[in-house]
């Protein structure tokens, strides 16, 4: 932690990256990291890239930086895994990079890299990066803010088993900090009418199979109808998480070019499964890729195989 604290010392432009398709912790660690920095250091521009989350836009909605803010610069790359996934691939231009993130360490695409994959959230290391320079770096209540929805959102609001003392240790610094829990409840709580008609769908149309399996597929046509963000129809994964017959769900959900599969388990490890199919993970949130909709029966074969071992091996569960 020192030796980055000493390079954002060295470096007059830093530039702090996030991933495709963000989420709170993305956002939250993007901004808390660059608001620290900009407090702490007033001279030095500090410019936050990368792709807009409307879910925590109130937090900050990133600009794509222009081709001449790369020189001299130094980029900072938070809670990505993998280098392709990246939202702006210029990271490279910079003169000197470093990564930040919570991953389990499988792709190594940065000059320094600080992993800690016991972290449940990339926005929990940074608030512990402040903690331990205290005395020199300045917190603001914009700061504390983005970081508290950073942790609140990637520990499912503090309900995951990765949250540990030092989650809710860093959460009170941050608390401390004059932050409105309401207010951030309020903004992380509310959907659009749209949303709301989207899961109504969702709870109707899932499907199950008989070894524990619950899933939706997410056509472009259905997200069309119902006038809705790809955001807004990605995040009904959580629709179908509930399912007691069903520890493993998923969203299978149609980009342009491209169907993601959003993965989640509360039993069995899936991220060994997103890695066959192209994408990885954690243990209990996984992402990866169908390739097409008739790939759909083979990908089925291999999670029901997955969930049976699981329920034969853990009979109670
Ligand atoms: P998502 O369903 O996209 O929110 O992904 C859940 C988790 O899996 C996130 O922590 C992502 O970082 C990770 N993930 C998603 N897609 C990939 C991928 N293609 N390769 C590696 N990790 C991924």
């Amino acid at each position: 932690m020192e030796f980055i604290l000493n390079k954002i010392k060295e470096y007059n432009k830093i530039l702090i990256f996030g991933h495709v398709r963000p989420d709170g912790d993305c956002i939250g660690s993007q901004y808390g990291l660059a608001r620290i920095i900009k407090e702490t250091y007033p001279e030095k521009k500090v410019i936050v890239t990368g792709e807009v989350s409307d879910y925590v836009s109130f937090i900050g909605k990133p600009e794509m930086a222009k081709d001449e803010d790369f020189k001299g610069s130094l980029g900072i790359c938070v809670d990505i895994a993998n280098g392709d996934r990246v939202s702006d691939q210029r990271f490279k231009n910079c003169d000197y990079t470093i990564k930040i993130d919570h991953h389990i360490n499988v792709d190594s695409f940065c000059d320094y890299e600080y992993v800690d994959d016991k972290s449940p959230a990339c926005a929990q290391i940074i608030t512990e990066f402040y903690e331990k320079f205290k005395d020199e770096l300045k917190m603001t209540p914009k700061a504390a803010e983005a970081l508290y929805v950073g942790i609140l959102t990637d520990t499912g609001r503090f309900r995951f088993d990765s949250v540990k003392k030092d989650t809710f240790l860093a959460a009170g610094e941050l608390v401390d900090s004059g932050i409105s829990l309401g207010y951030i409840d309020n903004k992380l709580s509310v959907e659009s009418l749209a949303s709301l008609k989207l899961k109504g769908y969702c709870l109707t149309h899932f499907e199950t199979t008989k070894e524990g399996f619950a899933y939706l597929k997410m056509p472009r046509n259905i997200i069309e109808e119902f006038g809705v963000t790809n955001e807004e129809a990605a995040n009904q994964v959580s629709t179908i998480s509930t399912i007691k017959e069903c520890p493993v769900w998923a969203l299978f959900i149609e980009y342009p070019g491209e169907i993601r599969i959003r993965l989640r388990s509360r039993g069995p490890i899936i991220n060994k499964l997103a890695e066959k199919w192209g994408g990885g993970g954690h243990a209990k949130a996984s992402g990866a890729s169908l390739g097409s909709w008739d790939k759909l029966p083979l990908f089925l074969d291999d999670v029901n195989k997955l969930v049976q071992e699981y329920k034969n091996s853990n009979p109670e569960d």
